[in-house]
């Protein structure tokens, strides 16, 4: 592999492991740093597998697995540092407002009914965060030989808007009028922390996209209109794109635990599906 960053496509690699769906939003749900439980499902190479993190107390055997989600020199230092910057400013403030919700969380609705919390973050921190994971994710099927759901250009697009925005000091990105970016919108659900969940696109594309981001879900428009059916293939209800929900608005909107599980069990369905073929 060269030795050229990934993202800025200019330095030069240092070797450090890089996360590329932020481990500080899903260990929220796949545990703590070093100790997580992940499953992979790999359907075009048939292969399912377990990984536990080096302390995780199920740690049996002594077989060096590489850890899901992440891979090593792939970007630079400066890269690395800048992403880390958006990922502290909003990782612990996202995780808690989540945990929060159906506690002590202050739960508003939009016009048509859907639920809703307001988050305590910048909407421009919210979009460079959220383009930066879209990114990564795209960029982690790239590397494994898999599918993305943007085509080559927008892939490209969006990795120029995640190296200018992520390069811009939070104290500046705060007074900047409001970012060009694709419209994105996300939604979680009650005690997320226990349910399953994933890190990668749906294998299925629709406009929006749709990302599973741990406890987060993440849609992500390419067009104004959204695809024929959206709801009978994704089961997420056209109330969730609703434009009173974008991130530009610091929303994140809220779907019963039983639609969640619903729209996670499609996707393990499609993934089966696949596999067996
Ligand atoms: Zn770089």
């Amino acid at each position: 592999m060269s030795d050229i960053c990934l993202l800025c496509k200019n330095r030069k690699v240092y070797h450090i492991k890089s996360h590329l769906t932020p481990a500080g939003i899903t260990e929220n749900t796949y545990g703590e740093r070093d100790s997580e439980h992940i499953y992979t499902i790999d359907a075009e190479e048939k292969v399912i597998d377990e990984y536990y993190g080096r302390n995780h107390p199920q740690q049996e055997n002594i077989e060096i697995k590489k850890e899901p989600n992440s891979r090593k020199g792939i970007f630079c230092k400066k890269c690395e540092d800048d992403l880390g910057v958006y990922e502290s400013a909003l990782q612990d403030k996202l995780n808690e407002l989540i945990n929060s919700i159906g506690r002590d969380a202050t739960v508003n609705r939009v016009d048509t009914g859907t639920k809703y919390v307001d988050i305590d973050i910048y909407p421009n921190v919210l979009i460079t965060f959220f383009l930066s994971v879209v990114w990564r994710q795209c960029l982690e099927q790239t590397l494994d030989g898999k599918d993305i759901p943007l085509n080559p250009e927008q892939f490209e697009e969006l990795g120029n808007l995640v190296v200018d925005y992520i390069a811009v000091p939070i104290k500046e990105m705060v007074k900047r009028q409001t970012l060009i970016s694709p419209v994105m919108s996300i939604f979680t659900s009650y005690n997320t922390k226990t349910a399953a969940t994933y890190a990668n696109p749906h294998p299925k594309n629709t406009n929006p996209l749709i990302f599973f981001i741990g406890p987060v879900v993440l849609q992500y428009w390419l067009t104004d209109q959204p695809t024929n059916e959206f709801e009978k293939i994704t089961h997420i209800d056209r109330n969730l794109l609703d434009k009173s929900l974008t991130l530009d608005k610091s929303r994140l909107a809220i779907v019963n635990e039983g639609k969640w599980e619903k729209i996670h069990y499609v996707v393990a369905q499609t993934l089966a599906r696949q596999y067996l073929r």
